[in-house]
């Protein structure tokens, strides 16, 4: 069985209470991890190593030394590859290919993206005029905020925290992770990382728990802490927004959806069934990005719902080394109740089952996973709870449009604001959908494509603020004004 110990000041630790947790494996629900829990005095002893990092040597490093430490901190997750992959499966139980293609890589580019952009991004500098007519020149500086607390969630647990652990060190800042009490394996390495390449003590610390009256809120309310950076569910981010309220610290947040897939008659048909396939079914539906409402207009309707239903059918599940498996199971025991919970929902308030809607049968060994068949419905009313709710599940409805005024009506009544992929070989309604759409972030004929440089965040009850190139300096820096008389 793993141990995994909090990381507090370079060094692993119990930490004092001696409290643990356990990590049951999704694919067979046996435990596979017993984990350190942290209270109070362990994120007071994490708050004060950040603190002391950041008046010490970390705070007098200069901005190229930091920069080629980040980059040595990505350079040594790729020299360790295996063991982030290997981490990160058995946390997840997703399919080795999607670790080794998609998220370590990214988790190690999070290092090495945003410590270029801190050295290449230029300050504002103003030239103004004064009555004795010699003037004045304003210039900004960049200083770290501080101690930033970082919460993430277990859908992509590497590269989520290092999006945001990435760019608050590269701008100078320390920091206290909380990982998922679900995926703590890649926290705990990345401290072996930062170690093995000399940051500095202090600089990153992680204090594994849980939420409320817990590590989570004891760093999300600790009065040291300077600024808050979350992802996970838009309750949560409520919660911690009422903590970040006393002492009126900093947020970034990035939270739920409930994103609608657009398919317009003129699309190319293929490559949208296989992009609205792949948004809704991904990492078996745990993607905030994912699709869960699909409109097609309706002259392709009924053949757009058959293909997708093929290719769900089609869909092989496994343990992350079966080469042939494209799905593993869900996070945990609790999250494939919730998920079946919303299957039986759909089918109680109506809905037309086209595939799914229950458990695969999984050979002797995995028969106790947390699997669920990828689900598609149709024929439910817009006031259907599969319809309103985010289930983070691997499962859509698909109903029929006819206008375009009406897809954005209905693509728009949402509390959430964070994806849309739209799907169309029309230039013009291409663009006009990009504008119409109250999202973050509007993929046409693609889904998933980021480009780490541009801005990331959610609108409405998706998010607070824009992460990603510039955007991460906003908010992981405090901009100064200096202005001096000539
Ligand atoms: P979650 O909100 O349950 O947990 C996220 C983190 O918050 C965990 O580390 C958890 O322990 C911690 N936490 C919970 N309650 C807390 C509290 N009161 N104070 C401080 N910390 C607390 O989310 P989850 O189930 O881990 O992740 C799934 C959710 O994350 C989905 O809603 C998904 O859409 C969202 N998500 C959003 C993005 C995005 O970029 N917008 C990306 C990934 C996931």
């Amino acid at each position: 069985m793993r141990q995994i110990e909090h990381f507090i000041g370079g060094e692993f630790t119990a930490g004092s209470s001696g409290r643990r947790f356990e990590k049951r494996s999704p694919l067979d629900n046996r435990v596979i991890t017993s984990i350190a829990e942290g209270g109070k005095a362990e994120v007071d002893a994490a708050v004060a190593a950040a603190r002391a990092a950041l008046d010490g040597d970390w705070g007098r490093l200069t901005t190229d030394a930091r920069v080629t430490m980040l980059h040595a901190v990505a350079d040594e997750i790729s020299r360790r590859f295996d063991d982030f992959v290997d981490a990160e499966m058995a946390d997840t139980g997703q399919p080795a290919h999607v670790m080794e293609h998609v998220f370590i890589p990214r988790g190690a580019a999070n290092f090495k993206i945003f410590a270029d952009v801190v050295k290449n991004v230029p300050n504002e500098s103003f030239r103004m005029d004064t009555s004795d007519g010699r003037g004045a020149l304003n210039y900004g500086i960049r200083v770290p905020k501080g101690v930033i607390g970082v919460i993430s969630p277990w859908n992509a647990p590497f590269l989520l925290m290092t999006w945001k652990v990435g760019p608050a060190l590269a701008c100078g800042n320390t920091v206290v992770v909380k990982p998922s009490e679900e995926t703590p394996n890649t926290a705990a390495l990345l401290g072996e990382v930062m170690d093995a390449v000399g940051v500095p003590a202090g600089v990153y610390n992680v204090v594994n728990g849980f939420g409320p009256d817990s590590a989570g809120a004891f760093i999300t309310s600790h009065p040291g802490v300077d600024a808050i950076t979350f992802t996970g569910e838009t309750r949560t981010g409520t919660a911690i927004m009422k903590a970040a309220a006393e002492g009126t610290r900093d947020v970034s947040f990035e939270m739920g959806g409930k994103n609608a897939g657009i398919v317009f008659a003129d699309c190319d048909f293929d490559a949208a069934v296989a992009g609205i396939f792949r948004s809704a079914f991904l990492n078996t539906g745990q993607v905030c990005l994912g699709t869960e409402r699909v409109y097609v207009e309706r002259p392709i309707f009924e053949r757009f719902v058959e293909a997708l239903r093929n290719k769900a059918e089609g869909v092989r599940f496994g343990p992350p080394r079966d080469q042939g498996a494209d799905y593993g199971p869900l996070i945990s025991r609790e999250h494939q109740q919730k998920v079946l919970a919303y299957y039986a929902k759909a089918v109680a308030e109506g809905a037309t089952v086209v595939t799914g809607g229950g458990v695969p049968d999984m050979p002797a060994g995995l028969a106790d996973g947390n699997w669920v068949q990828p689900t598609i419905w149709t024929g439910l009313p817009e006031t259907a709870t599969v319809v309103r709710e985010e289930i983070f599940g691997p499962c859509c409805h698909v109903r029929p449009f006819d206008s375009e005024d009406e897809v954005v009506r209905l693509a728009n009544d949402t509390d959430y604001g964070l994806a849309t992929t739209v799907w169309t070989s029309n230039l013009q309604r291409a663009h006009r959908m990009a504008e119409r759409i109250d999202v973050g972030i509007t993929w046409i004929n693609s889904w998933f494509l980021r480009d780490l440089r541009t801005a990331f965040g959610g609108a409405k009850q998706s998010g607070i603020g824009r992460e990603g190139g510039v955007h991460s300096l906003e908010f992981y820096t405090e901009l100064r004004n200096v202005c001096v008389k000539l």
